[in-house]
């Protein structure tokens, strides 16, 4: 998998670095590539916004410089998201549907008002939410969208975890999970997940999942 992001703030993925994709992309498991959009402004002062045609308050991103540096990424193969409020919202199954169908995923980040409308029309297979809320860039949304996926590329989590055993993956949040010590300020860890017995464990996760699920997103059950 490869991942081109756009964006006129590359410093900002430095968090991607750190931790398990930090590792991940040292170890070539996918490849992340930081796009630079003002490089491709022909403007001799790198101009990227302009007013907004009709009125309105702002600025948006002018269409030469993102159209040159999508076409400077795309190929036959390429998948290209724009991260924008409007679109359909990033939900897990969406997440592991990108990891699985795509080798190459090409994610633009707006910013100021967002992107002259034809650029979208012209070069966006898909637009892509995180939620129903504004930010002032595209580029924690790109963040979160690399992260998600990343975690369905194989071997990103190593070998003993897998991004199918959590919440969403069955329409069901996770179960609660505990760790040593045994007894902690008073609270004990379930019995049933000492006894060793993977039935009774089985189970347990199960009931614990719809009862999770039940209180906390009672509207994942309707699905
Ligand atoms: N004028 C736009 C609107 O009302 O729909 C909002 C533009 S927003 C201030 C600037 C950029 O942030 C957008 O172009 C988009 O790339 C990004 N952005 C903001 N909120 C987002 C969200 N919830 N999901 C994905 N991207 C978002």
């Amino acid at each position: 998998m490869r991942i081109d992001i756009l964006t006129l703030f590359p410093e900002m993925f430095e968090p991607l670095k750190e931790s398990i994709l930090g590792r991940a992309l040292e170890k070539d498991l996918f490849q992340l590539n930081l796009i630079n959009i003002r490089d491709f402004s022909l403007d001799k002062h790198k101009k990227v916004d302009d007013y907004i045609f009709g009125g309105g308050d702002g600025m948006l991103m002018t269409p030469q410089p993102l159209y040159d540096a999508i076409m400077s990424v795309k190929t036959e193969d390429s998948y290209t998201i724009y991260m924008s409020p409007k679109g359909t919202v990033l939900t897990q199954k969406k997440v592991c549907n990108l990891a699985t169908n795509y080798n190459h995923l090409i994610i633009v980040c707006g910013h100021y008002e967002g992107i002259d409308q034809r650029i979208i029309d012209l070069c966006i297979d898909e637009q892509v939410s995180i939620g129903d809320y504004v930010l002032t860039g595209g580029e924690l949304p790109a963040m979160v969208l690399v992260d998600s996926v990343a975690r369905f590329i194989p071997e990103v989590l190593g070998s003993d975890t897998s991004a199918e055993d959590e919440s969403f993956s069955d329409g069901l949040l996770e179960y609660p999970q505990y760790t040593r010590p045994r007894e902690f300020m008073g609270l004990s860890v379930p019995e049933v997940l000492l006894n060793g017995n993977h039935k009774e464990i089985e189970k347990w996760k199960l009931e614990q999942k719809r009862i999770e699920t039940e209180k906390f997103r009672p509207d994942l059950l309707d699905k």
